[in-house]
C-alpha cells in the first residue's frame, strides 16, 4: 500500500463462493470478492478431481483414481445463488454461495460430479418418463449450548421457547436463502430440532437440502450454539433423520403417483416407482446411509428403518404413504407423497436423490411388482411373517450395504463408473479408519463432522 493509500481505511470487502457438494455431502468451495462475480460466470474457478475423494476423516482416500494429476473447473448455476445479507451477529459477513457442476476444463461434464448425475437423471426422467420430480427433505439436528441448558420436554412449548431466537434467525435467513422454509419444531430427544422446507422442482431439492444446512450451521455459529445433523451424537440420543419427500408429476404439472382405487392410494405408475425403491434399498443405503454411525440409527424401534417395506403412515416403514388431509378441501392427489426414510445427513444430497430416482426409474422400467407393504412393524413380524409379504431386511452395516451396492445390478450399472470407483475407495477408507471405534465412539466421531 503507498502511503498516498494510507489514509483510506480498509473494509472487508464482500466475497461470493463457487461450492459444490460432494460425494460425502460435505460442501466445499473457492471465494473471490463478489463485484468479480461477472469474472467467474462462464468459466468457474479451479478445482482438483482427488477432493472427491476426502473422506469425512479429512484424509484423501489413497487407492482413488485421480491421485495428483488433473484438473477441474466449478461451474456455477447462477439460479441457485443463496445470499444472506445479515444474521444475529451484526459483525458477521453476509452468506453469499452459489452451487456448481463440476465440469472438465474444456466444459464437458464431470463423470464424478453428483449434482450433474442428478441433473441428468432428472432430465432423463422428463425425456423418457414424461416426468418431472418433485421433492423436499426434512432434517433433524441437535443444538447444544456451550452452558449446558436443562433438558425440556418432547414437542414442547418450553423447548421451543428455549431456542426461540435461534429459531426465529433461521426462519428468517432460510427466507432470504430462497429455501421456502415451512415448520421449525422441538423433536422427541433432548435439544434435537426439526426444519421443513416447501417442495420444489428436480435439482433445486436438492440444493436446498445443502441450504438447510448450511444456512442452519450459520445462523448457529453467529449464536455460539453447537448444531449436529450426524445420525446418532451420542451413545443414548434419539436419532437424527433426513426424510426425502417425493412426488412425480406429468409435464403439465399433474400429479401422477395417486390412484384413488390403486394399492393404498398408488397408481400404477407410483406402484412400479415404489417396487423399484424397495427392490434397490438394501444397495441403496450404501449412498442414502453411507457412514459406519448410519447403522446405529437404521434399527428396529428407532422410527427409522430397518426393513425395506411401505407402510401407510406407518414410522417404522423405509417407504411411507403421508398422511393427506381432507379438512382443507384440497384433492388428495396434489397432497399425495411418499417419504424417504433410510436416510440421514452423511449422504450427498444430490447423489442420495439421484440414486433414488434411478431405483424408481428401474422399478417403472422393469414394471416391478409392489411387494412388502405393511402397517405392521416389520420388527415384530416373525421371519416367516415377514419372508410371506416379500419384507427383506436392510444391511446393518456400511460394509454390508457397500457389497449389496456392488451386486445391485442395474442400479451398480446406471452409476458413472469414475463416481462409483471413487465413493468405493473413501469409503473403503473410511471404514479402515473408523474400525476401532466402539458405538459411543462413532456417535461422537461423526456428530463433531457432520
Ligand atoms: N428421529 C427419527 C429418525 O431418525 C424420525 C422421527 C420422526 O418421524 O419425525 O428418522
Ligand atoms: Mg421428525
Amino acid at each position: 500500500m503507498s502511503r498516498l493509500d494510507a489514509a483510506t481505511p480498509l473494509a472487508p470487502l464482500p466475497v461470493s463462493t463457487l461450492v459444490c457438494t460432494d460425494l460425502i455431502g460435505v460442501t466445499r468451495g473457492r471465494s473471490f470478492p463478489s463485484d468479480e462475480l461477472p469474472h467467474y460466470v462462464d468459466a468457474g474457478c479451479g478445482w482438483v478431481p482427488a477432493n472427491s475423494a476426502l473422506t469425512p476423516q479429512d484424509i484423501i482416500a489413497s487407492a482413488n483414481p485421480w491421485g495428483a494429476y488433473g484438473d477441474l473447473r466449478l461451474i456455477p448455476d447462477l439460479s441457485s445463488r443463496v445470499t444472506v445479507d445479515n444474521g444475529p451477529d451484526a459483525q458477521a459477513p453476509a452468506l453469499d454461495f452459489i452451487h456448481c457442476d463440476v465440469r472438465e476444463t474444456d466444459g464437458r461434464p464431470w463423470a464424478a460430479c453428483p449434482r450433474t448425475l442428478l441433473h441428468d437423471e432428472v432430465q432423463r426422467y422428463r425425456a423418457e418418463l414424461g416426468l418431472q420430480v418433485f421433492a423436499a427433505f426434512e432434517h433433524e439436528f441437535n443444538l447444544d449450548t456451550p452452558h449446558p441448558q436443562p433438558d425440556r420436554l418432547a414437542f414442547s412449548l418450553q423447548a421451543q421457547r428455549q431456542q426461540a431466537g435461534f429459531a426465529g434467525w433461521l426462519l428468517s435467513a432460510l427466507r432470504a436463502g430462497g429455501v421456502e422454509p415451512e415448520m421449525f419444531l422441538p423433536e422427541y430427544g433432548k435439544h434435537q430440532y426439526e426444519i421443513t422446507c416447501r417442495p420444489t422442482l428436480g435439482v433445486a431439492a436438492a440444493d436446498r437440502a445443502v441450504n438447510v444446512r448450511e444456512i442452519t450451521r450459520e445462523i448457529a455459529r453467529q449464536m455460539g450454539l453447537d448444531v449436529s445433523f450426524a445420525p446418532k451424537t451420542s451413545e443414548h440420543a434419539v436419532c437424527n433423520g433426513v426424510h426425502l419427500h417425493m412426488s412425480l408429476q406429468d409435464l403439465d404439472g399433474n400429479p401422477v403417483l395417486h390412484d384413488a382405487g390403486g394399492v393404498n392410494g398408488l397408481s400404477g405408475l407410483g406402484q412400479h416407482w415404489a417396487a423399484g425403491v424397495l427392490h434397490y434399498l438394501p444397495a441403496l443405503c450404501a449412498i442414502t446411509a453411507p457412514t459406519p454411525v448410519s447403522y446405529e440409527r437404521l434399527q428396529p424401534h428407532h422410527w427409522s428403518a430397518s426393513y425395506a417395506c411401505l407402510g401407510q403412515r406407518n414410522r417404522e416403514a423405509a417407504l411411507r404413504i403421508c398422511p393427506t388431509v381432507s379438512v382443507s378441501g384440497k384433492p388428495v392427489a396434489t397432497q399425495y407423497n411418499l417419504e424417504f426414510r433410510a436416510m440421514d445427513a452423511t449422504a450427498s444430497p444430490h447423489l442420495a436423490m439421484a440414486a433414488l430416482l434411478i431405483a424408481g426409474r428401474l422399478g417403472i422400467e422393469q414394471r416391478l411388482a409392489l411387494t412388502a407393504v405393511t402397517d405392521e412393524i416389520p420388527d415384530e413380524l416373525n421371519e416367516e411373517q415377514r419372508r410371506a409379504r416379500g419384507i427383506i431386511a436392510l444391511p446393518t452395516t456400511l460394509a454390508q450395504a457397500l457389497d449389496c451396492l456392488r451386486h445391485s445390478g442395474a442400479l451398480f450399472e446406471a452409476l458413472p463408473g469414475p463416481l462409483v470407483e471413487t465413493y468405493f475407495a473413501l469409503k473403503a477408507q473410511e471404514l479402515a479408519l473408523t474400525q476401532a471405534l466402539s458405538p459411543a465412539e462413532l456417535c461422537e466421531h461423526y456428530a463433531r463432522i457432520y
